[in-house]
C-alpha cells in the first residue's frame, strides 16, 4: 500500500505585527528550489524580484484576517473607498496580489519576509539578509522611495 504524506498548513507568525494571522500552505522542496531567493538587499530593490516574492506568497495563502488600511486622502474615492481596489478601511482583503498591493511596500516586505523566514525555517543565510533586525528592510525603503512608483 502506498503512502501519501497529509497536505500541511502552515500558520506564519510576526514579530513585527501582532494580530495578524495568515495561514498558507505548505511548499515542496521543488518550489523551494525555483523561489527567487534575492541574494541581496541590492537584489531585493529590482521589482521583479519583489513582484516575484509577492506572487509566491500570495499563491501560498488559504487565509489571512488582513483588513484594507486607511484610505489615504490622495487614494480616496468620493464615497471614501480606495481608488485602487474599491474597498474601505477595515474591509478584509481578497487574497490577491493586487489586493495586497494596497498595503504599503514596507508591510508587503515585511510580511513577505517573515513568511520566507518562517518556511525555510533553517536558511542561515536567508534570516541573515531579511532578519537582521530589519537592517536590510530599512535599507531597501530608502531606496524604494527615491524610485517614482515601484509596485505600478
Ligand atoms: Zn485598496
Amino acid at each position: 500500500m502506498g503512502f501519501t504524506e497529509p497536505t500541511e498548513f502552515f500558520q506564519v507568525t510576526f514579530v513585527d505585527y501582532p494580530g495578524l494571522e495568515i495561514t498558507t500552505r505548505d511548499m515542496s522542496i521543488k518550489e523551494m528550489n525555483e523561489m527567487m531567493i534575492p541574494s541581496s538587499a541590492e537584489a531585493l530593490k529590482n521589482t521583479k524580484v519583489l513582484d516575484e516574492m509577492i506572487n509566491r506568497f500570495i499563491a501560498k495563502v488559504v487565509t489571512w484576517n488582513l483588513q484594507h488600511r486607511k484610505v489615504d486622502e490622495d487614494r480616496r474615492a468620493e464615497d471614501g473607498s480606495c481608488v485602487a481596489c474599491g474597498l474601505s478601511e477595515g474591509d478584509l482583503l481578497p487574497t490577491t496580489a493586487e489586493n495586497f498591493k494596497c498595503c504599503s511596500v514596507k508591510f508587503m516586505i515585511g510580511v513577505t519576509r517573515d513568511w520566507m523566514i518562517s518556511i525555510s525555517g533553517v536558511s542561515a543565510d536567508l534570516k541573515k539578509l531579511l532578519g537582521n533586525g530589519g537592517e536590510n528592510v530599512e535599507l531597501l525603503m530608502k531606496q524604494l522611495a527615491t524610485a517614482q512608483s515601484p509596485l505600478s
